[in-house]
């Protein structure tokens, strides 16, 4: 497989969207070059873009775009701001998760900018199709109701083949890490007993083919402290859908924010890059977002490839990515890092100095 052209989709997205996805497939386009690694990448509309073209947000072109890549590199979606006329309200992300079985939400958390020297190194397996979120937990419809005037019903499924897949995700994954060989399962157990007895149940029963993963669990409340006053005390840590997001946030503050958190959605045929962060709209045009999340989403999506494919190019691709990237959050200049890190930077300077990095790497 090594040298095998590999056709990913770029969807922009909303908001900070086409900064950082442009950094990241700028800086994607020079390692892959460099690595001889045969790329092809093609655009599809999303988002408010594609709401101006076609007048809906997740177009029948888009989907069947995806369908012809090997993966996706996918920007943040301003969902709330969508128009209620267009058909794909409320939301294309969770759209793509349920239609193509992204059913886990790979999210690591690293110290990596030299503001946040603590020694953090964890990650986050989040199950990504079903539990609060009314746009995937059903077969059909929206899982909320409104019985009357006054009253909405919002819907949490939780299934046994969902709990199953993620809890033995987070194993395999702990047990390919040389970290701390913990898994942590997070859950609130003693208000929503029957569903997260039943995610305890199955993270025990998938515990029991890792004999050499330790676990343990906690309740959500206790964790979400935990993780703000000893992060490094966590390696793998596995959680439904709503608490997985939230936490993700959590643990992003204590590295030094969101614009650091990368993310991977993945299921057993396709996966897609995807940063943790939103549109973030304050900052959307202004040419100062970080898009540190986004590319190393995309350097995750070119690992995943090679676990795929055992295509090398794209391991190595991903090698430089990270290896510059890392690089230059460490650096003390604060004219090389971008306004969120307390430095000056502008996207294109921080995507320009990590090319030049990955051009003088051997
Ligand atoms: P959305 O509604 O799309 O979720 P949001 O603004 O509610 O957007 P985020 O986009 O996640 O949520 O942003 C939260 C905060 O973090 C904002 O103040 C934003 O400026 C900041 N932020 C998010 N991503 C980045 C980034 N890549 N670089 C710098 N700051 C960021």
């Amino acid at each position: 497989m090594n040298g095998k052209s590999v056709k990913l989709a770029v969807l922009e997205g909303d908001g900070i969207g086409r900064e950082v996805v442009q950094s990241a497939v700028d800086i994607l386009r020079f390692a892959a070059g460099k690595n001889s690694f045969p790329l092809e990448l093609v655009d599809l509309k999303i988002g408010l873009d594609a709401y101006k073209l076609f007048g809906r947000t997740f177009p029948p072109e888009t989907l069947d775009g995806m369908r012809q890549c090997d993966g996706w590199i996918l920007g943040p979606l301003s969902a709330g701001s969508y128009p209620k006329d267009d058909k794909d309200y409320p939301m294309a992300s969770g759209k793509i998760r349920k239609e193509f079985d992204l059913f886990a939400n790979i999210r690591p958390i690293k110290s990596l900018a030299k503001s946040s020297d603590k020694n953090i190194d964890l990650v986050i397996v989040r199950e990504n199709t079903e539990d609060f979120y009314p746009d995937r937990n059903l077969f059909k419809g929206y899982g909320e109701f409104w019985p009357n005037e006054d009253t909405v019903l919002s819907l949490r499924v939780i299934t046994r083949k969902a709990c199953a897949r993620i809890a033995e995700t987070a194993f395999r994954l702990a047990s390919s890490r040389s970290g701390k060989k913990l898994v942590t399962a997070v859950h609130k157990s003693n208000v929503l007993i029957e569903g997260d007895g039943l995610f305890l149940e199955e993270v025990r029963r998938a515990a029991k083919k890792f004999p050499n993963i330790h676990l343990n669990d906690g309740l959500v409340d206790s964790v979400a402290m935990q993780l703000v006053i000893s992060p490094q005390s966590f390696d793998v840590i596995v959680t439904t859908n709503m608490f997985g997001d939230i936490l993700s946030d959590v643990a992003a503050g204590t590295v030094g924010g969101l614009g650091l958190a990368p993310s991977l959605n993945s299921g057993d045929k396709y996966a897609m890059a995807q940063a943790v962060h939103g549109s973030a709209p304050d900052i959307a045009g202004k040419g100062i977002a970080n898009p540190t999340a986004e590319i190393l989403s995309t350097a995750m999506l070119l690992r995943w490839l090679y676990s795929k494919t055992g295509n090398e190019c794209a391991r190595n691709t991903a090698q430089d990515i990270e290896r510059s990237t890392f690089e230059l959050l460490a650096s003390p200049e604060s004219a090389a890092l971008t306004v969120d890190l307390g430095g000056n930077a502008s996207t294109k300077k921080f995507t320009d100095e990590i090319i030049e990095k990955i051009g003088k790497s051997s």
